[in-house]
């Protein structure tokens, strides 16, 4: 009997298509003019789905998201100048760790988990400290799957004169983010989210302008996203050993990003999958963490059923054998889980993972669904 793969309802690594993996059978020499066309296409599709073509490059990085969040930090910030880093989850934890590790001038803005970036504070923590000249953002703090206000932000922080880096890595290719409308320095991503590659290579699209004052700045090697850009620019190849691969699963992925309409088309298939979810489980009793208004529909944190046994990893066991992975919550005061709605799936699997949900909770005898209509098949 064909064993059946799994759903990864875990963005990322997430779940990809036939099509993307397939494209990762053939090897490729990273001095081939074949694979530097590879990589040029590939930056240049990235850079015109941000609308960055005017003012900004992309600048491709070996390794996962947070590879690519460090380089773009350590990189574009100088040690004269301070970044302002704003939190209200834990990849906003890490960035301001990301920034403190390089030894910046670190400020922070922080927020309870759920509550959104607030831009009046923004704009009083930027008046009251001039030297502030770059401020860190979560765009979907995928932690909770909150959306903070990226727009009013940018415009805050362009009116202080200051230069803005978003880790866009859950929404970029999603959700709204267009670099003609918005002033925004640096865009952080990933291959293996929104855009339905597979993990291994980040990018981030830089300002052109601030990536050549930034030479010298980055106290790392690998990282240094300056000499990276040169480099590409100088010869066609990556510094140091590509992820071929990678690279070619992104060529299809975004070939079929396109085929499927792009953006808005993408959002529209997350929306339909997290009104499926929300739906579903909200009907059976279980709870969504964030006020809706505030969820991006890219991963959903629900409260966990208030029961005194009840356990993640049994649950996450569970919705294993039957074929779903599931994430831990990533909140330390109250017990959740969360169920990402990217990657290639539809609103029919998220139906089928919502009853698998609420099937695997009532029988370990954590759920007391009696569900108005009958969700359980
Ligand atoms: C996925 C993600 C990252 C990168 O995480 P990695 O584990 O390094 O890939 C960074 N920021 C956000 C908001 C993310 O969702």
């Amino acid at each position: 009997m064909m064993r059946q793969e799994k759903i990864l309802l875990t963005p990322g690594p997430l779940s990809t298509s036939l099509a993307t993996r397939t494209a990762m059978l053939k090897d490729w020499g990273s001095w081939d003019g074949d694979f530097n066309a590879l990589t040029a296409s590939v930056c240049a599709d990235l850079l015109a789905i941000a609308n960055g073509q005017a003012q900004h490059c992309c600048i491709p990085l070996q390794g996962s998201g947070t590879f690519a969040v460090e380089a773009a930090i350590g990189t574009l910030v100088s040690k004269s100048s301070k970044i302002l880093v704003l939190n209200n989850g834990a990849y906003g934890q890490r960035m301001q760790k990301i920034a403190q590790k390089i030894g910046l001038n670190v400020a922070t803005l922080s927020w309870p988990d759920g509550v959104p970036v607030d831009p009046a504070a923004l704009d009083a923590a930027l008046s009251a400290d001039p030297s502030i000249g770059y401020v860190g953002l979560i765009h979907c703090e995928t932690a909770t799957g909150l959306l903070n206000p990226l727009s009013d932000i940018a415009d805050i922080v362009a009116s202080h004169g200051a230069e803005l880096i978003v880790d866009a890595m859950s929404s970029f290719g999603a959700l709204d983010i267009d670099l003609a409308r918005m002033p925004i320095c640096a865009l952080i991503a990933a291959s293996g989210k929104c855009l339905e590659g597979v993990p291994g290579m980040g990018f981030v699209i830089a300002k052109t302008s601030a990536i050549a004052l930034a030479h010298g700045n980055s106290p790392s090697l690998a990282l240094d996203l300056a000499d990276q850009y040169d480099y590409l620019q100088r010869t066609g190849q990556w510094r140091f050993t590509p992820p071929t691969h990678v690279v070619a699963a992104l060529r299809a992925a975004i070939d079929q990003y396109q085929a499927e309409g792009g953006r808005l088309t993408r959002l529209a298939r997350y929306t339909a999958n997290a009104k499926v979810l929300i739906e579903s489980l909200s009907q059976a009793g279980l709870a969504l963490f964030l006020a809706p208004e505030l969820q991006a529909p890219i991963i959903l944190t629900f409260h966990a059923p208030r029961h005194p046994e009840y356990q993640f990893a049994a649950f996450y066991q569970a919705m294993s054998q039957r074929g779903f992975l599931l994430y831990p919550g990533k909140l330390t005061t109250v017990e959740t889980f969360r169920v990402g709605c990217i990657g290639a799936i539809d609103p029919a699997q998220l139906q089928q993972a919502a009853h698998a949900i609420i099937d695997v909770l009532t029988q370990l005898g954590w759920l007391n669904s009696q569900p108005k209509h009958s969700t359980i098949q």
